[in-house]
């Protein structure tokens, strides 16, 4: 049992290492291929503006600018997610979403977004906002702040309470993380949401009867994290990461990235 653990780990240790690399080159592949552009509505789903802890999961905030306000210029326009959720998106709408309900959202996104007049959502992890989290606090908003967040118009949704991989727990606590997240929003913000972003979001984390019990728990939709390989009955989102310079952001837009899901070990 221990020898096999160590060698999980050691196998474990060059996958972390490796995977933000792979994930570049991978992007860097994908949109470099010829790919006819698409301009389907799109859900984008970020994660930080300016953690750096978050890795490759951080877009810094001059760059975050810049991909917003370049969509805009190529003619893009930024719609509420629910609405390209619920199938109205026109071609050319995107959407912003954040994952995970860091800090650098609230001061390097939010004002922004804020002066663009641009409607977004954040999809919070309630036990970290609790404090409990394997991360610094400070990295985390607060409860404080998400409520003057949703009192400006953000759409808030869950992300669950502790952030667990649902392939890897019991059906029973994938039902409490769908149930005791939302009572937890709701009891924090007086608002229950409507929206579950699945934690990492790829199609084998969403097992089966998550559905049901999202649907039990009150959700009405729930967000994926990749736009083709979405599971059923999800909504697709398209993921941006730290290295998606102006040439990776635009061919994110386009759907380079339709079927590509983030390399986790
Ligand atoms: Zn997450």
């Amino acid at each position: 049992m221990h020898t096999s653990t160590e060698a999980i780990r050691r196998l474990a240790r060059p996958r972390r290492r490796f995977g933000p690399l792979r994930a570049a080159a991978e992007r860097l592949v994908l949109a470099a291929r010829r790919h006819p552009p698409d301009r389907r509505p799109r859900i984008l789903c970020y994660h930080s503006v300016g953690t750096p802890a978050w890795r490759m999961n951080d877009v810094s905030p001059p760059r975050f600018r810049r991909q917003i306000e370049g969509a805009l210029r190529s003619g893009y326009s930024f719609v509420p997610a629910s609405r390209i959720a619920g199938g109205a998106g026109l071609p050319g709408e995107l959407a912003i979403t954040f994952d995970d309900g860091l800090a650098s959202v609230a001061t390097h996104a939010a004002p922004f977004l804020a002066a663009m007049r641009i409607p977004w959502s954040l999809f919070v992890v309630s036990g970290w906002l609790d404090g409990n989290a394997p991360f610094p606090r400070e990295i985390f908003l607060d409860w404080t702040s998400v409520d003057r967040l949703a009192a400006q118009g953000v759409e808030i949704g869950s992300h669950s309470v502790s952030h667990e991989n649902f392939s890897r727990i019991e059906p029973a606590r994938i039902a409490a993380e769908l149930a005791d997240s939302r009572r937890r929003i709701e009891a924090r913000l007086g608002v229950a949401p409507r929206s579950f972003a699945i934690p990492n979001g790829r199609r084998r984390d969403w097992p089966a009867g998550a559905a049901d019990a999202a649907r039990a728990a009150g959700y009405d939709t729930v967000y994926a994290a990749c736009e083709d390989r979405r599971p059923a009955g999800t909504v697709g989102r398209t993921m941006i990461t730290a290295w998606d310079g102006d040439r990776l952001f635009g061919a994110a837009l386009e759907g380079a990235y339709d079927g590509w899901e983030e390399w986790i070990p």
